[in-house]
């Protein structure tokens, strides 16, 4: 009687701790979750998770957003928010007298900096006479005269842009110097988000600041997180998908941003020289590791030949291009298509 009895204890137990290790596993097994925003940079932004809880994913998600809050705030060059002195104050107030801001502005603009050094120029934080005269024709769909576009030309030099050395003050030495951060703005505040969810042990993420996409970690089955590249020109894409482990993918295309005036389109990447949307290829995607320079080097790109681009690239080991030109054809650096991946 005993010995059945003992017996039957220990068949239970084992019933009872198979039936936990399941029930932890199942739990354990991380799910996908994801949430796109609409407010943040006049563009979309989603980030997509494997997390084993939605508590864990709400956590996520709350840090991201309050990211592409802050720095929506600080880069907004249109509207002013209570106690914030962003990117319009110093548009407005900077020539008058050296402004206080906050250390995060600081480090974006020295950023802008090192990227026009790093372009030759071709992305100039500091052109926003310039294409503020594009944003406003692409409102009224009625274009700038080439009279103002030289003028305001006369005003982008980026050594105009003082900043104090700690980085805590910021002044304009041309009266009409004007910022505009849309060259880089995604791509650094994606950067910042990745930063901050990995600090945080997210272990598997997707993030798309509008195209600007960064990924960590592998999907639960191992395999890498994926992005396409839109074709225009074919309705299609690059036939395969990009593999992005660790990697930024950022693309600047003249298709989606444009307006029309006599049957001629007119995008938003304007050529520091000609002051004029360089109509030279469709798109440039850059894959790097670092999303913030990705997007400095996708506009930069954009405004040059594929020979001037390759130039630019060749002592970046770890940075590849694709061209994609009107006809459809495209170009690459040598390793881009290493990162390719095609179903068969
Ligand atoms: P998107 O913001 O659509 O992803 P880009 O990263 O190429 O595309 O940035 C384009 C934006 O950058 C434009 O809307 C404009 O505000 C700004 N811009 C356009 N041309 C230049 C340039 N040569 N240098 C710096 N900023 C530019
Ligand atoms: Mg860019």
């Amino acid at each position: 009687m005993k010995k059945s009895y003992t017996r039957y204890s220990i068949a239970f137990l084992l019933l009872l701790s198979m039936l936990l290790s399941c029930l932890t596993s199942c739990a354990r097994k991380p799910k996908k979750f994801e949430t796109t925003w609409f407010d943040y940079f006049d563009s979309f932004s989603q980030l997509t998770v494997y997390a084993e809880r939605q508590e864990e994913f709400d956590e996520y998600a709350a840090t991201c957003q309050s990211i592409l809050k802050e720095y929506h705030q600080l880069l907004d060059i249109y509207y002013e928010y209570d106690g914030v002195v962003n990117l319009k104050t110093l548009n407005d107030l900077a020539d008058k007298e050296p402004l206080a801001i906050d250390e995060k502005l600081g480090e974006f603009l020295l950023f802008g900096k090192e990227m026009h050094q790093l372009t030759g120029g071709a992305t100039n934080i500091a052109m926003g006479s310039v294409l503020s005269l594009w944003h406003h024709a692409r409102e009224t769909e009625i274009l700038p005269e080439k009279e103002a576009l030289l003028e305001a030309n006369e005003h982008t030099n980026i050594d105009d842009l003082k900043l104090s050395e700690d980085g805590n003050f910021v002044l304009f030495s041309d009266d009409q110097l004007k910022i505009d951060a849309g060259a880089l703005g995604k791509g650094f505040v994606a950067e910042k988000i990745a930063t901050e969810l990995k600090a945080n042990g997210c272990q598997s993420f997707l993030l798309n600041l509008g195209g600007n996409t960064v990924a960590h970690g592998t999907k639960p089955d191992g395999t890498s997180w994926l992005a396409g590249i839109e074709n225009p020109t074919d309705g299609k894409g690059l036939e395969g998908s990009v593999e992005l482990s660790e990697y930024a993918l950022v693309t600047s295309g003249s298709y989606q941003r444009y307006f029309t005036v006599d049957g001629t389109k007119y995008h938003h990447i304007i050529h520091p020289k000609t002051l004029y949307p360089e109509n030279y290829c469709l798109s440039v995607s850059v894959l790097c590791p670092d999303s913030a320079v990705a997007d400095a080097l996708s506009t930069a790109l954009f405004t040059m030949t594929v020979e001037d681009g390759m130039e630019l690239l060749k002592h970046r080991e770890d940075t590849e291009a694709l061209w994609l030109f009107p006809d459809g054809s495209i170009q690459t650096t040598d390793g881009f298509m290493n990162h390719v991946k095609t179903e068969n």
